[in-house]
């Protein structure tokens, strides 16, 4: 294990979003200094960070000064072009690394990856041409045609019954790379965020059950309410999945829990999730202080839960002419509101979450489905 980088070092992010936002928080509180760099000039991260360079992502003099002025670089999301990643890699710490990057930013290379890890995924098919639906397709109708890069919140994603709705499909989305998978009865999702530092020292933060609305992250439940069994079979395919990409830093999978609590991983994201939140205000360290203290090549903390917990994306959708009545949530002693600074609200646009915390996790989901419905 290579040394330490301790407070008051600087510490680069590439994205400034809201990921970024609360990575910088915790950085921030532990003492070190945190460069941004997103093009956004009203970047929520940015909003904090110590130096917010305004520039685009592959921006020479921008990537120069984050090798000059930082001692480690992380990112905030898979988009990243893969040249300015390798570019840091060559002068600094970076993580993770480019290669774990672009494997998940391209569905295609990510399914094949995780297959080849002995590793189970949907029924995919990679589509990279319109003669490549001349194959049989019926093992992945009805499916979902989803593009490969760049596709989130359910965005370049369209259920298509038959070949001729898939081709459609296809032009509509530019004829991009896209994978074709098959729609499967779900009997609930789940996903575990992995912090990995080395070999000998990867942890797993509390499995989260997800429901989803309109393709978005809706609602995480702590612990998930699924079997012993199923959760620790989840977690030993993240850690199985982190070491056969050698992964430097915290990574999130997310898996379809098929009937008969079968496990397929559906797709990963090399950096914090929506889906931990919750650890927040529920764990001992949260996903963003894993962030930190595993760039800076300090071991994992804590990961164990001290409190069930439910996390409620707020999104644009609610904000009328005027903010929501906070007071809602702003009186509840076990409330926690985290909003990300965003200027303007739209609909879809993730802008901020609560965590409710309780005793039982059905508890605290009666509760925050209560407040959720107050808000609306
Ligand atoms: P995104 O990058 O937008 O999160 P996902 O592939 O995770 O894309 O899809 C978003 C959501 O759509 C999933 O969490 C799940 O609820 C639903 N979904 C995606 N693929 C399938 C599938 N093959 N079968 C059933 N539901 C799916
Ligand atoms: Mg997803």
């Amino acid at each position: 294990m290579s040394r330490h980088i301790l407070p008051t070092a600087m510490l680069g992010i590439l994205g400034g979003g809201q990921l970024g936002r609360m990575f910088t928080m915790s950085a921030l509180s532990m003492g070190y200094r945190v460069t941004v760099l997103d093009p956004d000039t009203e970047s929520p991260a940015g909003a904090l960070a110590d130096v917010h360079l305004c520039a685009a992502y592959d921006d020479p003099d921008a990537l120069q000064q984050l090798v000059d002025t930082c001692a480690a670089v992380t990112t905030e999301f898979e988009n990243v072009p893969a040249e300015s990643m390798a570019f840091l890699e060559r002068h600094i710490r970076v993580s993770p690394s480019s290669n774990s990057v672009a494997i998940a930013q391209d569905r295609i290379r990510e399914k094949k990856f995780i297959s080849s890890s002995g590793l189970k995924v949907a029924p995919f098919l990679a589509i990279e041409n319109l003669q490549d639906f001349d194959q049989a397709l019926s093992d992945h109708l009805p499916g979902i045609l989803k593009i490969a890069r760049l596709g989130y919140d359910g965005k370049g994603q369209v259920h298509v019954n038959c070949r001729e709705e898939a081709k459609t499909a296809f032009l509509g989305l530019g004829c991009k790379p896209c994978v074709l998978e098959r729609k499967l009865e779900l009997q609930t999702e789940i996903s575990v965020i992995v912090t990995r530092t080395g070999a000998a020292q990867s942890v797993c933060f509390p499995v989260a059950e997800n429901r989803h609305a309109g393709g978005i992250l809706d609602i995480s439940i702590v612990p998930a309410r699924v079997d012993n069994k199923v959760a620790e079979q989840a977690r030993q395919m993240a850690l199985q999945l982190a070491e056969s990409m050698d992964y430097a830093g915290v990574l999130a999978i997310e898996f379809f829990v098929l009937e008969g609590g079968e496990l397929l991983i559906n797709e990963i994201a090399p950096r914090p999730h929506n889906s931990g939140h919750y650890s927040l205000n529920a764990t001992q360290v949260s996903q963003f202080d894993q962030q930190v203290r595993t760039l800076c090549g300090l071991p994992p903390g804590d990961t164990r839960l001290l409190s069930p917990a439910v996390m409620v994306n707020l999104l644009g959708d609610i904000w009328g002419d005027e903010e929501p009545s906070w007071d809602i949530l702003l009186s509840q002693p076990n409330v926690h509101l985290h909003l990300y600074g965003k200027k303007s609200a739209r609909v879809g646009r993730k802008m901020g979450h609560f965590n409710v915390l309780a005793e039982e996790a059905g508890i605290a989901l009666k509760q925050a489905l209560e407040l959720q419905r107050r808000l609306k």
